[in-house]
């Protein structure tokens, strides 16, 4: 689990269709940009709006888009340019056997006519097998099976990760899984929307089983069959507010214990023919999850499973299939789901899916290029800068005792930076590439990836992996490792500039820092201590303090709406617990890097009130804050994130940090009990 300060994108659909687009030279973005503001705004009563307002207006979300943010979109649109022009060179040209591997990759995703040709055929030899299943007790045999193919099955999520309460350990643990759309409540919720889009759903299965050569009845009860035991799934599973919290998914078993809790499936026989090694304890995150899957194999007729194993193995690769089945799958996933109006262009996808896969390749001639040694030791100045605020800032905090404090210090000291790309890259040279085979690049790279994952049962602890690729535009605390990480690719302007004043830059990475160490002292990473291990070091009495200051947050952004009413369909509000922890990390990154300007500052003899443009420096760290926020996003992409993304949408971001900071409405003058100046805010760190 980790803690990234944006939501990734989701792995994007490919098509067959559309070579029309050419990649087109992206140029580096202004880190400031006073014609975003829209002046007929009061900042005081809404600040997104005032800071981004003409940006609003001027920039439309792009037809192959379902969110178009300011600073994450276009500086990750330049990035896969970037990585374009390597990846597009090492196809036609490679001078290294690397650049072959990754060359061919993305030679192999280029090419569609091969792609269209295979048709269906690449998941004949799945669903032969699984037609070829007698009886549910060769469920595990088969489901291994599968997985060593690099073959998606649904049912649940299985693997290696640090034991939560003893980080230098890595152990087998189990969640669960199985369901197709984007979260349970899509199964169970009984509004008009959700019985729409199961509605919906069904039909899109329906269609895609008709592709693949089923006869329009036989798609019917398949579909029927998938959607019943999804619902099932959906009903035992946990919530995602839930899930946050580590003591709700860490339940050590041994195995033993772990068979009579689900007795219909054969664990044993399962990790046995996965080649995941021995092991007598595992973490079962979700037990009552295990335990209605184990009933439904006994409930549900073998039919059944054998249409959820022939969906999930079709649908788990549709994008990888002919054009009439990515199309098919575009058009509900992608267009329905998300409001999606068209596929990014081939280049794009093929680009993001060879770093998706070979991430580390690809990105070792990408940060030759792209990240000069000098942003490195920039970087690392920064990062003092921010500890040091944050340190100040937990000796004077109201709320905690002497004694918590001294703990919270040594946290703080204890997390470690990593910034850029990783000291030693990984080795893909055992991943098979066959340049006209797509799909099996596929199968081969995600089986790497598994293997690679399996191969840490029992073994030490490797401190310097990193979870993000080089060119990635995001950032994130790992509570188990107590650091933090910075991909090469947000190290770029807009929000790492060192051509633009102090002020803009630590509104820019300076927050994104300071959100990234706060992460390790939110509701969640708060209950890990400095060595990774879920462990209170909060007295009971700061713990009290501290859930009352969280509650308040929660609560002002529960009333926070993120898509308003619509004909029947009613307003979305912001899940204020699901959206905690990032929202806590907003509010104290804002404040802390804040601190370490008005440190910097100082050190350069200079003072938060200099204008620049018009703009006093305290003014403009804000509005470079908001500005990295400027969005635009699709109604449906916004109903589905208030449900899934733990972090809140831009306006929010903006808007719920500085009413919380007192030092915003000092800086724009605003009289106290304006909306972005309130008398009572809620401050946790
Ligand atoms: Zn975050």
């Amino acid at each position: 689990m980790i803690l990234a300060i944006a939501t990734a994108t989701a792995p994007s659909l490919i098509t067959a269709q559309d070579d029309s687009a050419k990649p087109q030279p992206v140029p580096a973005i202004q880190s400031f940009d006073i014609s975003a503001i829209d002046t007929s705004v009061d900042p005081c009563t809404d600040f997104y709006q005032y800071a981004c307002g003409n940006w609003l207006k001027s920039n439309p979300i792009p037809s192959d888009q379902v969110r178009w943010v300011r600073s994450f979109s276009l500086l990750r649109e330049r990035n896969r340019y970037l990585l374009w022009q390597e990846l597009d060179a090492a196809a036609k040209a490679p001078k290294s056997p690397l650049q072959k591997q990754f060359g061919d990759f993305y030679a192999s995703c280029m090419d569609t006519a091969t792609v269209d040709k295979k048709g269906f055929s690449p998941i004949k030899p799945a669903w032969d097998k699984i037609e070829g299943l007698k009886d549910t007790s060769q469920l595990p045999s088969l489901l291994s099976w599968l997985e060593n193919n690099g073959i998606s099955d649904g049912f649940f999520e299985f693997g290696v990760a640090q034991d939560d309460k003893d980080s230098s350990k890595q152990i087998a643990e189990i969640f669960q899984g199985g369901i197709s759309l984007p979260d349970r409540d899509y199964y169970i919720v009984d509004s008009a929307r959700f019985k729409t889009i199961r509605g919906q759903y069904l039909e899109h299965m329906k269609k895609m089983f008709v592709l693949a050569g089923d006869t329009p009845e036989q798609a019917e009860k398949e579909a029927a069959a998938v959607l019943k035991i999804e619902t099932a799934m959906a009903q035992a599973s946990l919530s995602r507010t839930d899930l946050r919290n580590p003591e709700k998914r860490y339940h050590i078993y041994t195995v033993a214990d772990f068979d009579k809790l689900a007795p219909s499936f054969k664990w044993e026989t399962y990790f046995k023919e996965t080649g995941i090694g021995q092991f007598d304890t595992l973490n079962v995150g979700t037990p009552d999850f295990f335990k209605a899957l184990s009933g439904l194999i006994t409930s549900e007729p073998l039919d059944s499973w054998k249409s959820y194993l022939r969906w999930h193995s079709m649908h788990g690769q549709a994008r990888l299939l002919s054009k009439p089945f990515f199309d098919e799958t575009f058009d509900f996933f992608s267009r329905t789901l998300s409001g999606q109006q068209e596929p990014e262009a081939r280049w794009k996808q093929c680009s993001s899916m060879t770093d998706r896969a070979l991430g580390e390749a690809v990105g070792q001639d990408w940060v030759k290029q792209n990240f000069p040694p000098a942003a490195k030791d920039s970087m690392d100045k920064l990062v003092a800068a921010l500890e040091k605020s944050l340190g100040d800032d937990i000796k004077t905090l109201p709320w905690m005792t002497e004694d918590t404090k001294k703990a919270a210090a040594e946290k703080l000291a204890a997390i470690r930076n990593k910034i850029g790309y990783p000291e030693k890259w990984r080795d893909y040279s055992s991943v098979k590439v066959d340049r006209s085979d797509l799909i099996g690049n596929n199968q081969h790279a995600a089986v790497f990836e598994r293997d690679f994952n399996f191969n840490k049962l029992g073994k030490p602890v490797d401190e310097k992996e990193w979870d993000m690729t080089p060119p990635t535009v995001n950032a994130y605390y790992n509570p188990s490792f107590n650091d933090i990480n910075f991909p090469a690719g947000i190290l770029q302007p807009p929000f790492f500039d060192f051509k633009i004043d102090p002020a803009v830059n630590f509104g820019g990475i300076g927050v994104v820092i300071g959100h990234e160490m706060t992460h390790g002292f939110d509701d969640q990473g708060s209950q890990y201590d400095g060595q990774g291990n879920l462990r209170e070091w909060q007295k009971p009495e700061d713990r009290k303090a501290f859930q009352e200051r969280t509650e308040c947050v929660a609560n002002e952004y529960s009333g926070f709406e993120s898509a308003p009413a619509m004909g029947d369909t009613p307003a979305q509000h912001l899940n204020g617990h699901l959206t905690l922890g990032e929202n806590t990390a907003d509010n104290g990154g804002l404040r802390i890097a804040y601190m370490a300007l008005l440190d910097t500052l100082a050190a350069q003899g200079k003072t938060i009130g200099e204008k620049i443009d018009g703009y006093t420096e305290a003014q403009r760290y804000f509005l470079g804050f908001a500005q990295v926020w400027c969005q635009n996003t699709k109604d449906a992409a916004a109903r589905q994130a208030a449900l899934v993304d733990p972090h809140s949408p831009g306006k929010w971001r903006v808007n719920g940090s500085v009413q919380n900071f007192d030092e915003f409405g000092k800086a724009f003058n605003c009289t106290q009990g304006k909306p972005m100046y309130p008398v009572n805010s809620c401050r946790v760190w």
